[in-house]
């Protein structure tokens, strides 16, 4: 009895500490699939799932280290692969390896002037410089990364001041955004914002780089007003 209790247990061991280093290492894989999802103006959908909070973003405990500290978006929950929706048209600017994020997509969207990342995900299906619409599938839930499970990673910062923006606050005045879009004015100045963003872009980093690469904690910034953004 005692030899055989001897040599389960460093199996069980060996089998723990494998784990989470082959959810670390997996780099996901790209899905060439255009798959578009018809998405009214008026109705506030979540990037994925049904939108349920696994954790708010703000100060917490991280459930990986243990330790105080600020999450920089919203962790919805998801099952592996669920797909992942772009909800407001923008430009892809990065698509890859993030360090702690994992595989994350981060588009930038001219109106309401925001950068979006998704992040822990299995599979993307867009590639950088490719313009996305409202309904779009960008990539598919995953844990990648620092993750204790499947779950996607939500942040929204306001392009202009590098500030956190509350994602839940942000996804409800998605509909606010896509009636201002709706008018040509909208449609011309946001031709000229890409122009601006693609003279300007943001440094790259290298696509395997062990850095999230995320702006430092600053006072976090409500939602713009559909109005309050210059066009
Ligand atoms: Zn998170």
């Amino acid at each position: 009895m005692k030899s055989a209790g001897r040599s389960v247990l460093p199996v069980i061991a060996a089998l723990l500490l494998a784990l989470p280093a082959e959810a670390y290492y997996f780099q996901g894989y790209y899905v060439p699939m255009v798959l578009v999802s018809p998405m009214r103006d008026d109705v506030i959908y979540t990037p994925v799932g049904l939108g349920i909070v696994s954790s708010k973003a703000g100060f917490r405990i991280h459930p990986v280290t243990g330790k105080g500290d600020f999450h920089s978006g919203v962790d919805l929950a998801a099952r592996l692969n669920d797909k992942v929706y772009n909800l407001l048209p923008g430009l892809v600017t990065r698509v890859g390896w993030r360090g702690n994020l994992g595989v994350a997509v981060e588009i930038y969207c001219p109106y309401p002037n925001v950068r979006i990342i998704c992040g822990h995900l299995n599979a993307y299906s867009v590639q950088p410089g490719m313009w996305v619409q409202r309904g779009r599938v960008i990539g598919y839930a995953g844990s990648t990364g620092r993750s204790t499970g499947v779950h996607v990673h939500y942040t929204v910062i306001r392009h202009d001041t590098n500030q956190y923006i509350e994602p839940m606050a942000f996804l409800l005045q998605v509909p606010k955004y896509m009636t201002a879009l709706r008018t040509s004015q909208a449609q011309q100045a946001i031709a000229h914002k890409v122009e601006e963003f693609k003279k300007a872009p943001p440094k790259p980093e290298p696509k395997d780089s062990d850095k999230d690469d995320l702006p430092s904690k600053t006072p976090e910034s409500a939602p713009p007003d559909a109005g309050e953004i210059p066009l």
